[in-house]
């Protein structure tokens, strides 16, 4: 039974490795090739956009695709819209992985904004000097803010217009809160900015935030396509993959 794993996600990698070769399941990852040097999952990889949602349906109507798991970031939105739109009608099931969200903790002082538009004008608002987590897509909104400087990290450089003021940090994940604290006391950072992404890989520049009493402005993410079948966890994940199977008639 051939699954395609919409990816570029640790969840995304963490099932293609669970599920390999696992009780009959032949596991294709699709990455969008964002990433200069990605980190590849277990299992064929396929690399590239679809060519939108019609491409997305050929794709799995020509590779006898039986299943899909949308294991992308919760914010990359076009591609899971497309991903509804091309199992519409099909008869493939789909189900979206998306991690839980972060929660607020006591001491957070979060500013929560619907889009990067409002960010840009959260940040503005609140501090002169901003550590920018973002990733490397939509730093362009924020080349209007001449008065603030940024500390910009992203895995590789962002392209397009920059803020004047800014310093570019190349780094992954997984970060830990000792190094993000020694960083926002060190570039003498006011406000972090940062997208609702959820996972623990990334999260310990909340809590350095928290203990440095700085304020975070927090995009929401974008909503689900309408009517998704959704789980959190990889371990539910391979549970509906397991009940697609069964009820594939597939044993
Ligand atoms: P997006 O805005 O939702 O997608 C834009 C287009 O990129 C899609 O229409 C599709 O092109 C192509 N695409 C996206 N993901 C793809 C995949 N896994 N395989 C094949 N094509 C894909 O996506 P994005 O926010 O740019 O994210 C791109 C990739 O980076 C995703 O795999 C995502 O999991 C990963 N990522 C994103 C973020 C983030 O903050 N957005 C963070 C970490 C990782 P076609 O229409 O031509 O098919």
């Amino acid at each position: 039974m051939r699954i395609l794993i919409l990816g570029g996600t640790r969840e995304a990698r963490e099932l293609a490795h669970i599920a390999s070769g696992e009780r009959g399941f032949e596991i294709v990852s699709s990455l969008a090739g964002r990433v200069r040097a990605p980190l590849l999952p277990e299992g064929a990889v396929r690399v590239g956009g679809f060519g939108g949602a019609d491409g997305l349906r050929a794709w799995i109507a020509d590779n006898d695709v039986a299943a899909v798991v949308d294991a992308t970031h919760p914010f990359a939105a076009a591609i899971s819209a497309n991903a509804a739109v091309a199992v519409r009608d099909s008869g493939v099931p789909l189900v979206r992985l998306r991690r839980p969200s972060w929660p607020q903790r006591p001491g957070d002082r979060w500013v929560r904004v619907p889009d990067l538009v409002a960010a840009v004008e959260a940040t503005a608002a609140l501090g002169e000097r901003v550590f920018l987590t973002i990733g490397r897509q939509g730093v362009d909104a924020f080349a209007r803010l001449e008065r603030q400087w940024f500390l910009i990290r992203a895995i590789d450089p962002p392209e397009g217009p920059m803020p004047p003021r800014h310093e570019i940090l190349l780094a992954r994940g997984p970060f830990v809160l000792e190094d993000e604290s020694r960083l926002i006391a060190e570039r003498r950072i006011d406000v972090l900015v940062t997208k609702d992404s959820g996972g623990d890989q990334t999260e310990a520049k909340l809590a350095a935030a928290r203990l440095a009493g700085i304020p975070v402005v927090v995009v929401d993410r974008p909503s689900l396509p309408e009517g998704a079948t959704v789980v959190e966890t990889v371990a539910q994940a391979m549970d509906w993959l397991d009940e697609t199977r069964i009820d594939r008639g597939c044993t």
